[in-house]
């Protein structure tokens, strides 16, 4: 399979669906995607949809990736927090973005798969760590961007606060079958302002700031 070619064509039907951001459009034709994808689905490894990983989990659809990074409105100079690693595609997307990326993951499981192949790729300014990230990872903030990747019933608090004074969050906010993507902006005066964008559909977001493990 060509996935140059494949990656490319991705990247048209991106600019054609809205995206308009040139250094996201460049990131995503720069990343390979099918690094990230299980074995089971490298024919799919450039469809326009998510893709199942293991624990129950998928690898969000590159459109949504391109829509929220876009949205962040990233700068060379960013330290970025992603919660959420799944497969590490995101991240792997966002590094090139920024000059830091922190993507925290729930299950032991998906940092190890998205370990190995964030590895294979050798982007450096990634950093993977296994906990709660509806607490965000307080160590390394504040963060210029923050972004969800599952969806949760509010946003967290401590992502909030472990936003900068200008920085944005971008997040599914919703049940746990239908969300829509929130931003979230911290203003000088430490008020946030709050604009909601296109409905979405993620897999939950589980934590202490989340839903609860088992619930529906
Ligand atoms: N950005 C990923 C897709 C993530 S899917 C990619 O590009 O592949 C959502 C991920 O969020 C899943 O891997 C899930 O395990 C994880 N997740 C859910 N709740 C979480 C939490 N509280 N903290 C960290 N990760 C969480």
């Amino acid at each position: 399979m060509d996935f140059d070619q494949l990656r490319a064509e991705m990247v048209t039907e991106l600019q054609q669906q809205g995206i308009r951001d040139t250094a996201v459009l460049q990131a995503m034709n720069t990343v390979p995607r099918e690094h990230f994808v299980p074995e089971e689905y490298q024919e799919y490894a450039y469809y326009n949809g998510p893709i199942p990983l293991p624990a129950k989990q998928t690898i969000s659809q590159p459109f949504v990736v391109a829509l929220m990074l876009a949205a962040l409105k990233l700068k060379p100079h960013f330290n970025l927090l992603e919660v959420g690693t799944g497969s590490g595609y995101a991240a792997a997307v966002a590094s090139l973005l920024v000059r830091q990326v922190h993507t925290v993951e729930r299950q032991a499981r998906l940092v190890q798969y998205a370990k190995i192949r964030l590895n294979q790729v050798g982007y450096a300014n990634i950093s993977l760590h296994l906990g709660d990230g509806t607490l965000g990872w307080p160590t390394s903030a504040p963060y210029d961007a923050i972004v969800v990747a599952a969806g949760g019933p509010t946003v967290p608090a401590s992502l909030r606060n472990q936003l900068a004074v200008n920085g944005r969050l971008i997040m599914p906010v919703g049940t746990h079958k239908k969300q829509k993507l929130h931003l979230i902006w911290r203003k000088v005066d430490g008020r946030f302002g709050h604009k909601v964008l296109t409905p979405v559909r993620f897999v939950p977001l589980i934590g202490s700031e989340g839903w609860g493990d088992g619930e529906r």
